[in-house]
Formats: structure tokens, sequence, C-alpha cells
């Protein structure tokens, strides 16, 4: 077979630990036999990026945004315990993922990977429910207070020529308190991916809000959405037959329940960040989540959701068997190989990506599985296989 030619490169972050082994075995077994890849290639790894005082992390974006599509390994943020496992690190370096995020302004999207014999808790979801955090403000951002004694609380605007204030509550006893904001900018960028998403994968989009309880605040996320969907995305939708539907929160949760799946549903933060872990849970395994992160400019960087899979590694470097699930690496790659072939044009690319991902999911059917699915999988004559 011929090699399926690349013209322009994906950006390639190595990371650490079980992904970095898995992620060469996928590049060196899958891949290079059949595609010509083209990569540019940016080390990621913790001691790589000590030694570049991170800087490589953030050429890796720059590149990212330069080239329009990245494909990630998941890496170590560094705690404490970090520190002392590895005595050369000069700084608590930040998290990769938090650096990249900020460069490329972006939206993060959680896909899960379904599979007919691991049925998710909700038998009605007949297809994965993709789920888009807005990652900016609100609570995560916020300034809260306790008072003890009677008081009035106000909020206070100023800036050089005036001052605004707005009572919140006069209260006659203990109380709390909080402040928290948004920008007008984040949520149109947070809108912007969205629909730009919705319309790069062809499905619905669902928000909700509360906006009858925050006229303001909500009112402004309901507000901007439909401004963005009203002048720049609805001709597309129409075209594409996929349709942008807005509800309250309470009525979306009620109606994700009984729907069949298949769309995306964007969350404010705080609804992202509770509703993204259920819809995980519900739909089985970390290991069967792929991320991906949308910048305004319509550059995607693809991950795996879960990280270095480190008690794996320890295992792998004491010479044990491990049995660690690359379902959601291989389908990082796979999603920016997608991606590359749509850009360019390349259809071989797009349906090889295609073609491995069936036969990943093929692979699962027939009952290979790893150690972690094997508890979720129907297929009760299936086999744990190891990592390598
Ligand atoms: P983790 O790597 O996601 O692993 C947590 C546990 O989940 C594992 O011990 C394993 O459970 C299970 N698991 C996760 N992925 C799996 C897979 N592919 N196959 C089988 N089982 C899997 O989270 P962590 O241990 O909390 O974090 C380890 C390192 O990853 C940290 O240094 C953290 O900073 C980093 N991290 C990076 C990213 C990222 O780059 N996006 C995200 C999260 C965390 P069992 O041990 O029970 O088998
Ligand atoms: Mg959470």
């Amino acid at each position: 077979m011929e090699k399926i030619q690349m013209k322009v490169p994906l950006v390639e972050m190595d990371g650490d630990e079980m992904t970095r082994v898995l992620w060469k075995m996928i590049k060196e077994e899958l891949l290079l036999p059949f595609v010509d890849l083209k990569t540019e290639y940016y080390d990621l790894g913790l001691l790589h990026r000590n030694e570049t005082e991170d800087q490589v992390t953030v050429d890796a974006a720059l590149a990212a945004k330069r080239l329009g599509v990245a494909v990630k390994c998941a890496t170590i943020t560094p705690n404490e315990q970090r520190m002392q496992e590895y005595p050369q690190l000069t700084k608590m370096w930040p998290s990769p993922n938090g650096t990249i995020r900020a460069i490329l302004d972006g939206t993060v999207f959680r896909v899960p990977i379904k599979v007919d014999s691991i049925p998710p808790v909700v038998h009605r979801w007949e297809k994965p429910i993709t789920i888009a955090r807005h990652a900016h403000g609100d609570i995560y951002r916020c300034v809260d207070a306790r008072t003890e004694h009677r008081c009035t609380a106000k909020l206070l605007f100023e800036n050089e020529s005036a001052t605004k204030s707005v009572t919140i509550q006069q209260v006659e006893g203990p109380a709390i308190w909080m402040g928290m904001y948004n920008t007008e900018q984040s949520i149109r960028s947070f809108a912007d991916a969205c629909f730009s998403y919705a319309i790069d994968t062809r499905q619905d989009l669902w928000f909700a809000t509360k906006d009858t309880i925050a006229k303001q605040y909500d009112g402004a996320f309901k507000r901007i959405f439909e401004e963005e969907y009203r002048t720049r995305y609805e001709e597309q939708f129409k075209a594409l037959g996929i349709t942008y539907f807005y509800t309250l929160i309470d009525d979306a949760a009620t109606r994700v329940i009984r729907s069949r799946g298949g769309f995306i549903w964007a969350c404010k933060n705080y609804d992202g960040d509770v509703m993204s872990d259920m819809i995980s849970a519900a739909f089985g395994s970390l290991a069967m989540m792929t991320s991906v992160l949308v910048s305004p400019d319509g550059t995607m960087e693809y991950e795996a959701a879960h990280g270095t899979v480190t008690r794996h590694y320890y295992r792998y470097l004491q010479g044990e068997e491990t049995s660690t699930n690359p379902l959601a690496t291989l389908f990082a790659w796979t999603g920016a190989l997608r991606k590359r072939g749509q850009l360019d044009q390349i259809l071989e690319l797009e349906e090889f990506a295609e073609d491995l991902e069936q036969c990943a999911l093929d692979t699962l059917r027939s009952g290979i599985v790893t150690k972690d699915l094997v508890e979720l999988s129907e297929n009760k004559s299936c086999t744990a296989v190891t990592s390598a």
C-alpha cells in the first residue's frame, strides 16, 4: 500500500509517563506504516519543559495557532510531590493546558467514545453527548465573604468619570455574600466556538441558562448566543439541517435524560463542571472520553480527557504488565488527522482516520478490551489484554 501523503503538518505535542509510551506505540504501529506523517514536533514532557523554561509550551501553542490543528499527549502538571520526584525541576511549572488555553482562547469540548457493547447508564442515549464548557469567570473567579452583623451590601462600579452603586440586600444577622463576573467578549468567543464546532461536527447545539432569574447575567449569555446565531451562523445551520436550541437549564436537564443523544450541550462554567463529570460517568469511563480545544479562530487541539496514568507507568517501569486503555489517545490522533484531511482536502486521510476508529471499536466489540472496560462491557466473554 502506498502511504497517504499529507500536505500541511500537524502540531504534535508529546507528553509524559504512560501516555507517552502509548503515544509512541500508536505512531509507530498504527500511523507511520500507512501515513507519510508530517508533524511539527514539540516535546512537552516535563523535563523538556523544564530545560526550555516552559518556552516549548508557548512555542507549541503558537505553532497550533499558525498551522490550525494540533494533537496533544497528556502531560504532568507539577505539584509538591513532583518537585521531589524530579529534583532537577527549577520551578513548579504551570499546567501546559492552562498555558495553551490562554494563548488559543478556547472552549473545551468533551466527547465520549461510544461502543455498543458498553451501554451508557441511560439506555436511551444512542449517540454521544458532547459537553462544551465555558471555562472563564463566574464562581471560579468570584469574591465571597461572610458578615456577622446587621448590614447592607452594595455593588459599586467605578471608573475615572463615574461611580454607580446597586444595593444587593440589607440583612439583620450573619450572612454570606458572593461577587462574580464575566466579560461579553469571553461569552462571545464561547458562543462562536460552540457554533463553529456544531457546524464542523454537524450536530445540533443546545444552550441553557437561568435567564428568568438572573435577567442581566444569564440574560447576557442568552442574548449574545442569539446575536451570534442570527448574524453569523443561522444560514449555515439551515443549510446543514442542524438546529440551535435554547432553553432553561432545568428544562435542559430533563430533556437531556430523555434524549437520544447526538448533540452538543453548551454549558456555563459551573454547569459544565458538574454536567461534564455526570455525562462522562454515565457514558462509562474517562479512558473513553476525548477532549478538543476549539479557539474562535478555528484552531483545534485534540487530546485525551484523562491524565498520564501515573499508577500504570510506575508498574510499567518495574517491568510489570499494564492494561492501559489507548482509545482516547488514539482518537485524539484520528480527530486531528481527520481535521487535517478536511482542511487540505485529502479524502484518503479522512477515510483512514475513520477506518482506524472503526477498527479500534470493532476490536472492543469483539471482546478484546483493556481492564477498565471489562466490568463495563455487556459482552461477558471479553478478555483483558495488556498494553504492550
Ligand atoms: P489519570 O492519569 O487520569 O489517572 C487516574 C486513574 O484513572 C488511573 O490511575 C486509572 O485507574 C484510570 N485511568 C485513567 N486513564 C486511563 C486509561 N487510559 N486506561 C486505564 N485506566 C485509566 O489522573 P491522575 O492519576 O490524577 O493524574 C496523573 C497525572 O496526569 C498528573 O501528573 C496530572 O497532572 C496529569 N493530568 C494531565 C492531564 C492532561 O494533560 N490533560 C489531565 C489530567 C491529569 P486505575 O489506576 O484504577 O487503573
Ligand atoms: Mg468537575
